[in-house]
C-alpha cells in the first residue's frame, strides 16, 4: 500500500488552530472568520488509503479526520464519520479492506463537531447502524450541530441532524461480537466529549488503545464568564485528570496530526506492525500539551479580568 500523503501542515494546524488565527488582546485567539474555517477543513478533505492498524482494528479516515473500524464477528463499530462529503472515503476504504459497510452495526464519536460526526447520518442511512453518544454530544448531533457553544459562523458548524439510538454514560460499555469499548466522558471540547478505550489483541499480546475525544480550546471560546458553558474551566480540570489516569499502550485521535499519523502509518507501511502505534510517551505529551494550553489560556483570561 503506498504511503500516506505527508501532513506536516495538517498535525500543526489540527493541534493548534488558534495559532493560525491572529491574536487579539491579551494573547486570546479571536474568532476565526468563515474562509479561515472553511480553509482548515478542506486541508482534511484528502483521501488516503485504509489501513490495518493491528488485531481487529482498521483506519478508514480521510486525510485529516480520522474514522477507525473495529471489526467483530457480529458485525463491525465505526468511531467517527468525519464531514458528510468524507462519508465515501470510509465506505470505499471498508469495502478494500474486505468488510462490508452494511455490516457496521454501531457508530460511535470522539465529539459532536462536524468534522467528526457530519457522516453521521448519511452513514446511519446506508447501514442502519445504531448511533451510540453522550446525552451532551446527543443534544448537538440531534440539532444538526446548531446546539454547539462554539462562536464560529454558525453555518461552518451545521450538517444534517441524526437521530441518537443509545445515550452512554461515563464508564458505559459498548459490546458486539466479544469487542468491548469503555466510555470515558472528557468534556470541554465539546460538552460531551467521549475518550473510548478497548484493549486490542494482536500478535499474542494485548494493548491498552484510547481513542482520544480532543482537549482543546477552540479559537474564540472563552473559559470566563462563558454564559452558554459556565462549567468549562471545571469540566476541563476533571477531563485532563481523567485522560492522566487512563492506562495507555497506544493512543489514536480525530485528527491525523495529534497521534503524529504520518509517522506511525509510514511506520506500519514498512512492516513494523502494532509497535509502530505504541506510543505511551507521546499520549503524556499530548495530554501534557493540552494542559499547558489550558493553563495558559486561563492565566490570560484572569489577567485580563483584572481591574
Ligand atoms: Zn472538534
Amino acid at each position: 500500500m503506498r504511503a500516506p500523503r505527508s501532513v506536516p501542515l495538517l498535525a500543526i494546524l489540527a493541534l493548534l488552530p488558534c495559532v493560525r488565527a491572529a491574536e487579539t488582546g491579551g494573547g486570546l485567539p479571536p474568532t476565526p472568520s468563515r474562509a479561515w474555517v472553511q480553509a482548515l477543513f478542506d486541508s482534511w478533505r484528502a483521501p488516503v488509503p485504509p489501513r490495518h492498524l493491528g488485531g481487529n482494528l482498521y483506519y478508514v479516515g480521510a486525510s485529516g479526520v480520522s474514522a477507525w473500524l473495529i471489526t467483530t464477528p457480529a458485525g463491525h463499530i465505526l468511531l467517527d464519520t468525519g464531514f458528510e462529503d468524507t462519508v465515501p472515503i470510509i465506505v470505499r476504504g471498508v469495502e478494500q479492506l474486505g468488510f462490508k459497510v452494511t455490516d457496521i452495526r454501531l457508530i460511535l464519536s470522539s465529539h459532536a463537531h462536524i468534522d467528526h460526526t457530519g457522516g453521521h447520518a448519511l452513514m446511519k442511512r446506508t447501514t442502519g447502524a445504531e448511533v451510540v453518544a453522550s446525552a451532551a454530544d446527543a443534544r448537538v448531533l440531534e440539532s444538526g450541530g446548531a446546539d454547539d457553544f462554539l462562536v464560529w459562523p454558525k453555518d461552518t458548524l451545521l450538517y444534517a441532524p441524526v437521530p441518537v439510538d443509545r445515550i452512554i454514560a461515563d464508564g458505559d460499555t459498548v459490546t458486539l461480537g466479544g469487542t468491548t469499548l469503555t466510555a470515558h466522558l472528557t468534556p470541554g471540547h465539546t460538552r460531551g466529549a467521549t475518550t473510548w478505550t478497548m484493549e486490542l489483541a494482536d500478535g499474542g499480546r494485548s494493548y491498552q488503545v484510547v481513542f482520544f475525544s480532543s482537549a482543546s480550546i477552540n479559537a474564540g471560546t472563552r473559559l470566563l464568564g462563558n454564559a452558554a458553558y459556565p462549567g468549562i474551566v471545571a469540566d476541563l480540570e476533571q477531563t485532563l485528570a481523567t485522560l492522566k489516569a487512563l492506562p495507555c499502550d497506544l493512543y489514536l485521535a480525530p485528527h491525523g496530526g495529534q497521534f503524529a499519523m504520518a509517522d506511525k502509518f509510514a511506520r506500519l507501511d514498512r512492516g513494523e506492525g502494532v509497535a509502530a502505534l505504541v506510543d505511551p510517551a507521546g499520549w503524556r505529551e499530548l495530554i501534557a500539551g493540552a494542559e499547558r494550553s489550558f493553563r495558559d489560556q486561563l492565566a490570560r483570561e484572569q489577567a485580563l479580568a483584572q481591574p
